[in-house]
């Protein structure tokens, strides 16, 4: 695969406020500037980064996750290119804040240019001549193409090879991974005083009127938080989404359906704007996930598609946590969904919905058409909208109809 064509747009030649807000005190320490500034984990997590780096306290690892996993979405890889420094600066300061001897740059090799950005700025470090305090000893890790590539214990076990359980956090595989945009933010906060005002987000799909054609995505740095959806098309000229079209916040894996009056938040990926959901009114089948649209989202697919539905199975892989959040036991790695499949066809289905990773769905492919069964992907609507190949077979690519 090769990176998806993208054009990064600053904020500042959109709108005439962008808010800049300076800390109170230039000499704390690095985590009481990050408290203070208001950063949280910018890669949909959203817990507070100050957190995050204090309970990491004694990791020996610091993993700049830049998956960039969700498709479609390119700021993180856009960063990358751009603010290279500024990442490694972030990770840096993450690793001295945490006492972790070892830094990683976790990307897919096919985001080649940011690769080399980041390669060139950890020369530069060697040599003595970057632009800010960096470690030249941190290393790039390359990712497998596949999603969900960019899970935190998905990442852990790719880059550590450490399997973690399903409860379990990097830590204890003595680790901390931080999105990169996150990292660039902890640069701003240390570096240059800046508390957290705004987004990076990217548009894609439907983008009609942006003067781009819908293969490629828009990164808008900087994007005031507080700013609504219809304020940011109205800014890039997208024409106004109709009423049948779906306004995905996030990626099309993990975000939620949104409107016009969404607001741009601190952990807002960005917004995709698609057609309706393709009819399909025969009887469907569900299978859910722990890493993809949750069963309520699938549902109301199945609905829109105007289908009975005849079952909801859960993934073999994915399991419920105490607090009721589903997760997997090994992010990624498919175990097989035949057992699924076949079920569903006994009781009635001539069609399947999934949301599964990659692997996953390579699975279902298997098995699904042979039994006569058409495969739904929650993603399709959004990967057709952006003239992506649909999810459904790892290593061969599906156009989309
Ligand atoms: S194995 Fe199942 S739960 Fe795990 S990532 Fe794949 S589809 Fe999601």
């Amino acid at each position: 695969m090769t990176a998806r064509k993208h054009h990064i747009i600053e904020s500042s030649r959109l709108f005439t406020d962008i808010p800049v807000k300076t800390l109170s005190n230039p000499d704390a320490g690095i985590i009481d500037k990050v408290k203070e500034s208001g950063l949280v984990g910018m890669g949909g997590a959203g817990f507070p980064t100050f957190k995050k780096l204090a309970f990491g306290k004694g990791c020996e690892t610091v993993i700049a996750n830049g998956a960039e996993c969700e498709p479609l979405l390119e700021h993180n890889n856009a960063r990358m290119e751009t603010d290279a420094a500024k990442v490694l600066s972030g990770l840096t300061l993450s690793m001295r804040a945490v006492g972790a001897k070892r830094g990683i740059v976790a990307i897919k090799p096919k985001n080649a240019l940011a690769v080399r950005r980041l390669q060139a700025v950890l020369d530069a470090a060697a040599e003595g001549s970057a632009d800010y305090d960096i470690d030249p000893d941190i290393e790039i890790v390359f990712l497998k193409d596949r999603y969900p590539a960019g899970d935190e214990r998905a990442i852990v076990r790719d880059v550590l090879g450490t399997l973690l359980p399903p409860d379990a956090i990097p830590s204890a595989a003595s680790a901390v991974v931080m999105n990169v945009e996150s990292l660039m933010r902890v640069h701003n906060a240390v570096v240059e005083n800046l508390a957290v005002t705004t987004k990076d987000i990217t548009v894609a799909g439907h983008i009609e009127g942006s003067g781009f054609p819908d293969d490629v995505s828009i990164v808008v740095y900087d994007v005031p938080i507080g700013l609504k959806v219809r304020d940011v098309l109205d800014a890039l000229h997208v024409h106004t989404p109709t009423p049948d079209e779906q306004i995905m916040i996030g990626g099309p894996y993990m975000g939620s359906l949104g409107s016009l009056d969404s607001e741009i938040g601190e952990t807002c990926g960005g917004i995709i704007i698609a057609g309706p959901e393709i009819p399909d009114p025969g009887p469907m089948g569900i299978i859910v996930c722990a890493c993809g649209a949750s069963e309520e989202r699938l549902r109301a697919i199945v609905e829109a598609k105007g289908a009975p539905l005849v079952d909801v199975r859960l993934c073999k892989n994915a399991c419920r946590l105490p607090n009721g959040r589903l997760k997997c036991r090994n992010p990624g790695i498919c175990p097989g969904q035949a057992q699924n499949i076949i079920a569903l066809k006994k009781e009635g289905a001539t069609s399947v919905l999934i949301s599964h990773c990659t692997d996953c769905s390579n699975t279902v492919m298997q098995v699904a058409p042979k039994l006569g069964m058409r495969v739904h992907h929650a993603t399709d609507a959004f990967m057709r909208a952006g003239d992506e190949p649909i999810i459904r077979a790892f290593r061969k690519t599906v156009k989309a109809a």
